[in-house]
């Protein structure tokens, strides 16, 4: 596996797999990987003859009370990760390599991109997808993978790659739970025993509202709040939203037509924590 840091290596790279008629299969993430990336990686392995993992955490997508300087990195055990999967290309570039200009202009999100999370962590939205854009044109992937996990995130980066980048297709991976069906994640480090107990109120919601929907349910707002009130019987969890909503806009109505996707935050001591499940077949 190669390691690089700078953006002409791996435009380069892209440029000689591209002459040699080889698929390019990325994965770009904020490292501190676990296996939730790892079958993102997987998927690509499959599905390309070459895999680029980036591991960038993106100072633009965090707010001046989140946690960029404290965000996990340990590049050393995820290269070692990576090389296990079989990964071809780790680019690990520095906040300069991919912003030589600055700040540059952000890529608007787009009202989708103000509900929920948008609302939540304002500036979030922008700063991920002028990242994902930035990234998307160094890596010049035939596929870019991303995961359900973060459900409003892919939404939007679906989007943005269909008016900026339409040869790129966006792959979803499904969620990768612990046992106990806690999503997994980078953040999920900041807990500690009983907050890491009290996390499992997040799932359980979601899939609280999975039941009910299965047994007929259709009212959003009993869905809503049963979700709510599984989080509110944590005294470690603080509720941030609960919605059930259309998994596209976004937007929410008072009955469900047809499918919907339950969306839930919360934060458990340091870990801002979401998850969300799709109601429906
Ligand atoms: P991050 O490093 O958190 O920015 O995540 C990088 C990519 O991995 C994003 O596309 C995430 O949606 C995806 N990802 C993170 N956690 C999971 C998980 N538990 N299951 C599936 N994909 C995940």
């Amino acid at each position: 596996m190669e390691v690089v840091r700078g953006a002409d290596e791996i435009l380069n790279a892209g440029k000689t797999a591209r002459e040699q008629d080889r698929t390019i299969g990325f994965v770009p993430t904020m490292g501190a990987l676990h296996e939730g990336h790892l079958s993102l990686i997987r998927c690509a392995r499959e599905e390309n003859e070459r895999v680029v993992v980036s591991i960038f955490v993106n100072p633009l997508q965090f707010g001046p009370s989140e946690d960029f300087e404290r965000y996990p990195r340990d590049e050393e055990a995820d290269a070692k990760l990576a090389e296990v999967e079989g990964v071809d290309l780790l680019f690990v570039p520095s906040v300069r390599e991919i912003y030589p200009d600055g700040t540059p202009p952000s890529v608007d999100p787009g009202p989708a991109g103000r509900l929920l999370e948008g609302a939540s962590r304002p500036g979030y939205f922008e700063g991920m997808l002028t990242v994902v854009d930035r990234l998307l044109a160094l890596a010049v992937p035939d596929r870019a993978y991303f995961g359900e996990k973060d459900w409003q995130q892919l939404v939007l980066v679906r989007r943005m790659a269909r008016e900026r980048h339409p040869e790129i297709e966006i792959v979803a991976c499904p969620t990768v739970r612990e046992r106990d069906g806690l999503a997994m994640s980078s953040r999920n480090s900041y807990l500690d025993p009983e907050q890491r107990a009290a996390s499992v109120s997040l799932y359980e919601a979601l899939q609280g509202a999975k039941a009910m929907f299965d047994a007929g349910e259709r009212d959003t707002r009993v869905l809503v709040t049963e979700m709510t009130k599984r989080v509110e019987v944590e005294p470690l969890a603080e509720p941030d939203y609960a919605a059930v909503v259309d998994e596209e806009t976004f937007e929410e109505s008072e009955r469900i037509e047809r499918g919907a996707r339950a969306l839930i935050s919360a934060r458990i001591g340091e870990a801002r924590l979401i998850d969300n499940l799709r109601l429906g077949d």
